[in-house]
C-alpha cells in the first residue's frame, strides 16, 4: 500500500492520484486494470462525479474523467460510506452479507452513513443519500461540523470529536498532546489509559444518539459500524448499546449493532467492490 500526504489544491491532489494511477497502467495490463475511487462528500455514481468535498470545499472535482482521460482506464467512484455498504455486501461477514436491509456507519474525519435497502445500496437523487452525519443530536459539540454547526452528529461523534475531547480533558497540561492523533487515544484505550477510555465512551453515547435515530426511522436488521473507532469496539459496544436501548422506547425488531469485519482500511475494500460491482453489473 501506498500513502501520500492530502493537501487542501485540488489540482495538486488530482496530479498526485494521476501519477499513481499512470505508474500502475504502465507496470500491469491495461486491459485488466480499473480504478475504483471512494471518497469522503457527495459523489454522483451514475455520472461518476465528485459534487462536493466538504473537508476542503471542493465543488465539481472532475477527478474521474482526468483520470479516465490521461490513463485509459475506467473509472468507477462513489461515496466512502457508500462503498463500505458495497464492501459488506460483497465481503462482509456472513451474516451481514445475507440480510437485505442494513446502515453502516463510517466514523472517520466526518460521519458517514450507507443504506442499504433491499439488497442494494440506496444512493438517492444525485447521490446524496445518507448525510445523515448532518442530523441534530445535541448542542455545543466539541468541534465545528464540516457544514459550520456545532450540533450535527459528526461534530459530536467523528475521530476529530474525539481528538478534541482528549484535548479538552487533557486541558493542555500534557505536553505533546495537541498534536495527538485519533490512532495514539485510540491505542492509548486500548492500552488502559483511563482518559483516552472516557474521551471514547463519551463519543459512543452520541454515536448511540445518532444510531438510534436510524433504527427509528429505518428500522434496519443491522446498523454496522465501521472506521478506526472499531479497534476499540470492546470497549464503546456496551455504552452504544446502552444509549440505544435507552432511546427506543416502543417495541422495535431488534437492530442487531456491531463493528465492521473490514478492518482498519474498510474505504479501500469499498473502492475493490465498486470495481466488482461494475464488472458484474456489465456482464449480467
Ligand atoms: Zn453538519
Amino acid at each position: 500500500m501506498e500513502n501520500f500526504a492530502t493537501s487542501s489544491d485540488a489540482d495538486y491532489m488530482s496530479g498526485q492520484i494521476i501519477g499513481r494511477v499512470a505508474k500502475y497502467a504502465d507496470k500491469y495490463n491495461k486491459n485488466k486494470l480499473e480504478v475504483g475511487m471512494s471518497l469522503p462528500g457527495i459523489v454522483d455514481y451514475a455520472l461518476g462525479k465528485v459534487l462536493y468535498i466538504p473537508y476542503f470545499k471542493w465543488r465539481d472535482w472532475d477527478i474521474g474523467r482526468q483520470i479516465e482521460r490521461q490513463t485509459g482506464l475506467a473509472v468507477t467512484m462513489d461515496n466512502d460510506a457508500n462503498a463500505i455498504a458495497l464492501a459488506e455486501l460483497w465481503f462482509g461477514e456472513e451474516k451481514i452479507r445475507k440480510i437485505k436491509n442494513f446502515i453502516t456507519v463510517l466514523v472517520a474525519e466526518g460521519v458517514g452513513t450507507g443504506i442499504v435497502f433491499d439488497g442494494q445500496v440506496y444512493r438517492g437523487e444525485k447521490g446524496a443519500a445518507g448525510e445523515f452525519g448532518h442530523m441534530i443530536v445535541g448542542e455545543n459539540a466539541p468541534v465545528l461540523c464540516s457544514c459550520g454547526s456545532r450540533n450535527c452528529w459528526e461534530a459530536h461523534s467523528s475521530e476529530k470529536a474525539i481528538a478534541a475531547r482528549y484535548r479538552n480533558l487533557l486541558n493542555g497540561d500534557f505536553s505533546g498532546s495537541n498534536n495527538i492523533n485519533i490512532d495514539q487515544i485510540i491505542n492509548l484505550a486500548v492500552n488502559g489509559d483511563e482518559q483516552a477510555i472516557f474521551v471514547l465512551k463519551e463519543t459512543a453515547k452520541f454515536l448511540g444518539i445518532g444510531i438510534s435515530n436510524l433504527i427509528v426511522g429505518f428500522s434496519p436488521q443491522a446498523v454496522v459500524v465501521s472506521g478506526r473507532i472499531t479497534k476499540a469496539w470492546h470497549l464503546i459496544a456496551e455504552e452504544v448499546h446502552s444509549v440505544v436501548e435507552h432511546s427506543i422506547r416502543r417495541r422495535l425488531p431488534m437492530t442487531v449493532i456491531k463493528a465492521s469485519s473490514l478492518g482498519e482500511n474498510p474505504t479501500i475494500i469499498g473502492s475493490l467492490s465498486l470495481v466488482l460491482a461494475r464488472i458484474f453489473a456489465s456482464a449480467s
